[in-house]
């Protein structure tokens, strides 16, 4: 089938060399032109194991293209998807200006039948508004249906994801959508569930939504488990056997962060305001999120008189290991108090280094190595799970640092290790 794809970031992208890769013949469509440029030679902007294999792979076999060319990339498609993104606005709300301008643009460009299917997270009802913009704005006298297929993946771990997802769904109104879209994805071979649009919209939010809860409820425990003399590990450990709670996402830390969790959050306490319902459940867990993202920085600030002039360690910069996206990580949230309070900062990420010096002016240094980062340090904040931060000797901290005093936020080391090799050890509710 002729596929065309709208954005080509972490969703956009894994999707179009997905589908190329079981076959389809994939169009991908973005504004940015160095980014197009750059995809064309083979190189990904975005980093996620296997994408660029995929992506190589996609291009020789020329199923894959790219362009910045949407009149001629949408006309032949037989299906269009969006994967544009919807960032949060002030208020908490989804900006939907990049969706209706795809939605606009596709109006224009069409010059037969397809469908349309929406990716991107939106709220409940949007499908059926592009449908109908689109409907209204058509130049061509051809027919255009939309469906909604909201992407579940994870970063770090998207391309696997896509190829493995637990489901798939599909929102929509007609036998004949459902059945394109049980087309395109037949070659993954994985289960589909079809529902409403509206359902298959609100699924999206509501998966991410409780799965920030679980987060959220389990930072809110590692703290009460800190003053009760609990080990928050331990107990995940023993809820994880339990299969109605299921293994995953059980784990305390600093917070979620991305692209996904925080947004999805606003969006959908938003979306209930505006019916005048209040989504308690979610609110906590937003507000549980707040408050955890800094907890690290008032343990420490409990044990320091100043920062000012300390040599501080930062290992992680990444929302979270496996990415390079920088997007709401709780690291962003830390440096800046930092800094404020006049500390020396040096930090490691293996991943998203360039990211945050292309993205954020910090007057920090970066080190290109764990141990070249902690030399001389007075005191380790850790931020993001990498293999290379947790794979570092307890013995290093207390070798390499002028102070071997850690603030762990991923809870990456073994406590009683750590105060074995003379580390002052800190990390969440245990
Ligand atoms: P992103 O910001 O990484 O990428 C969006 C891309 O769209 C950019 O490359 C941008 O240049 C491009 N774009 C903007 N306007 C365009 C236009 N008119 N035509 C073509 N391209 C255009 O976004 P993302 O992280 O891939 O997220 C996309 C959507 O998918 C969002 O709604 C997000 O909530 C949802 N989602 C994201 C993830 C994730 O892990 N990132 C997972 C599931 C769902």
């Amino acid at each position: 089938m002729n596929l065309t794809i709208a954005g080509t970031g972490y969703v956009g992208l894994v999707a179009g060399v997905c589908f190329a890769h079981v076959g389809h013949n994939v169009t991908c469509v973005d504004i940015d032109e160095k980014k197009v440029e750059l995809l064309r030679s083979g190189v990904s902007p975005i980093y996620e194991e296997g994408l660029e294999d995929f992506l190589k792979e996609g291009l020789s076999s020329n199923l894959l293209h790219f362009t910045t060319d949407y009149t001629s990339a949408y006309a032949g498609a037989d299906v269009i998807f969006i994967g544009v993104g919807t960032p949060e606005l002030a208020d908490g709300s989804a900006n939907l200006t990049y969706v209706a301008t795809v939605a606009r643009q596709i109006a224009e460009s069409v010059t037969h039948d397809c469908l349309v299917v929406v990716k991107s997270t939106v709220p409940v009802g949007t499908n059926d508004k592009v449908e109908q913009f689109i409907k209204d704005s058509l130049v061509n006298k051809v027919c255009v249906e939309v469906a909604s297929n909201p992407e579940f993946l994870a970063q770090g771990t998207a391309v696997h994801d896509m190829m493995h997802a637990a489901r798939i769904i599909i929102g929509v109104e007609s036998s004949h959508a459902e059945s394109v879209l049980r087309t395109v994805y037949a070659p993954f071979n994985l289960p589909i569930v079809t529902v409403k649009r509206r359902s298959a919209e609100m699924s999206k939010y509501a998966a991410n939504d409780f799965l920030a809860l679980k987060i959220s409820y389990m930072n809110d425990l590692a703290n009460l488990c800190e003053l009760v003399g609990a080990d928050i590990e331990d107990v995940a450990k023993g809820m994880a056997y339990d299969d109605r709670i299921g293994a995953r996402y059980l784990r305390a830390g600093i917070g979620y962060g991305g692209s996904c969790f925080p947004k999805d959050t606003k969006a959908l306490e938003y979306l209930a305001k505006q019916h005048g319902y209040k989504l308690q459940t979610v609110a906590a867990a937003v507000s549980v999120n707040t408050s955890q993202r800094t907890v690290l920085y008032k343990k420490a600030c409990n044990r320091m008189i100043t920062f000012n002039g300390i040599k501080v360690a930062v290992l992680g910069l990444a929302f979270k290991a496996g990415t390079d996206d920088l997007r709401e990580s709780p690291a962003l949230y830390n440096i800046p108090l930092l800094l404020e309070q006049g500390a020396v900062i040096t930090a490691f990420d293996p991943i998203a280094e360039a990211n945050c010096r292309k993205q954020y002016d910090f007057s920090m240094q970066y080190a290109p190595t764990v141990s070249e980062a902690l030399k001389d340090a007075q005191v380790c904040f850790i931020f993001t799970d990498w293999k290379e931060i947790r794979s570092t000797a307890p013995s290093a901290f207390k070798q390499l640092m002028r102070t071997p005093l850690v603030y762990d936020g991923r809870n990456l080391f073994d406590p009683v290790a750590m105060k074995t090799a003379g580390v002052e050890y800190y990390s969440i509710g245990r």
